[in-house]
């Protein structure tokens, strides 16, 4: 099953929809599984998420009948005055932002399939001064739920690798970075399951040496935080 609003979620992930266009594909979103569903499968992605505010994706679903799933209209059609010039340029460099997106998701779907554990990771080199990758660990006495997340810094930011133990299979969760600036973006979005260990991936447009702490959420509720050590 596909869905012809999907064409605007790229653009929404890039933060290019106007504020009309941009409530009408929320309004959208929160009834269409379809939509969500790619949007929960993009969220890897660098950076692409810190355009998404966070309130947006805390809103809870509630998808109608499916049967009942009524097209919105086209989205041109409450454009009000048009404005040729700057619109078409706009177009111009959101189509450019498709292209990009498309490429990242081919580049994701190649590789970001999830590692279990056991598989090879990444050795570093002993031969290089750079440090290495810091890891953080915590365990939530209320919840139960351990954590560990190793960071790998990048140009764009920061890949995370998040490892779960003893978390309840079938939860959608997120994790949620904060920057000592006090800004904050989503790392990534996945469904639990119940192979302890799993290495979830997950990034951020913010440097490794610029986040405070992380949360890990599920169902707005925070399973576990985690800090540098010290
Ligand atoms: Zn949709």
């Amino acid at each position: 099953m596909s869905c012809f609003q999907i064409t605007s979620l790229g653009a929404y992930l890039l933060g290019a929809l106007d504020p009309a266009e941009r409530s009408v594909f929320e309004r959208h979103l929160n009834t269409c599984h379809v939509c969500r569903e790619e949007l929960i499968r993009l969220a890897p992605l660098p950076g692409l998420l810190g355009q998404v505010n966070l309130a947006d994706l805390e809103l809870p679903f509630d998808d109608p009948d499916p049967y009942d799933n009524q097209p919105l209209p086209p989205i041109t059609a409450l454009r009000p005055v048009p404005d040729p010039e700057p619109r078409k340029s706009r177009r111009t460099l959101l189509l450019v932002g498709a292209g990009v997106l498309v490429a990242l998701l081919v580049a994701a779907g190649l590789f970001i399939p999830r590692m279990v554990e056991g598989d090879p990771v990444r050795v570093a080199d002993p031969s290089t001064s750079a440090p290495p990758p810091p890891t953080w660990s915590a365990m939530d006495g209320k919840t139960g739920v351990g954590a560990s997340v190793a960071m790998v810094s990048h140009g764009w930011g920061t890949e995370v690798r998040l490892r779960l133990k003893d978390v309840k299979p079938g939860l959608r969760c997120m994790v949620v970075l904060y920057a000592k600036s006090g800004t904050r973006e989503v790392g990534g979005w996945w469904g639990t399951s119940d192979t302890d260990g799993e290495v979830i991936p997950g990034s951020s447009s913010f440097a490794v040496d610029g986040i405070d702490h992380m949360e890990v959420v599920a169902d707005q509720q925070v399973l576990v935080t985690l800090r540098p050590p010290g």
